[in-house]
């Protein structure tokens, strides 16, 4: 009998997350500082223009291994950021928060409300480090039960991720596993 190879891919629910928005975080909204370029995006045939920086994902990767987290995507680009921003930015296929379509700030929602309210779930009690950029998101997680220890690290979207917030997030896992 031929030995079967293990190809199920099975998380271990204690490795902490390191979720990752990309509008106003991987792509700033003013025209942003050296190492950035211009791309052009067509999800489902609607053209996006966004700026991305390449020595994101390596940074990001680095962020992970070190802490033993896993990165996924929590952005309403879902799963076509595996598509169109991933491989702008050196990073792999990664998982993602199926975040449902905002329903519009008439329903009385707000974005990072909606957002956070989704993200929390998802994450199932694990720790998450969470750059994203709409503030409301930090009101709407912290109101959040049942979900694990975790740091919303808030990232001004006309500038973008930086060093800091890489910094913060890595601080912050290290002290979790000590
Ligand atoms: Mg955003």
């Amino acid at each position: 009998m031929r030995e079967r190879t293990p190809v199920a891919y099975i998380p271990d629910m204690a490795t902490p997350l390191v979720l990752l928005d990309v509008d106003g975080v991987l792509n700033p909204f003013s025209r942003p500082h050296r190492g950035y370029r211009r791309h052009r995006c067509t999800p489902e045939g609607i053209t996006y223009r966004l700026w991305l920086n390449a020595a994101h994902g390596p940074l990001l990767l680095d962020l992970a291994e070190g802490a033993g987290a896993e990165l996924a995507w929590a952005s309403f680009w879902k799963g076509a950021a595996n598509e169109w921003i991933a491989p702008r930015v050196g990073l792999p296929e990664m998982p993602f928060v199926p975040i449902p379509r905002f329903p519009g700030l008439e329903e009385g929602h707000s974005l990072g409300a909606w957002k956070a309210r989704h993200v929390a779930p998802w994450t199932k009690g694990r720790p998450f480090v969470w750059f994203e950029d709409e503030p409301d998101a930090t009101v709407r997680i912290a109101a959040e039960k049942d979900i694990g220890p975790h740091l919303l690290v808030a990232v001004d979207s006309e500038t973008g991720l930086t060093g800091d917030h890489l910094d913060r997030a890595a601080d912050w896992l290290a002290a979790l596993t000590r």
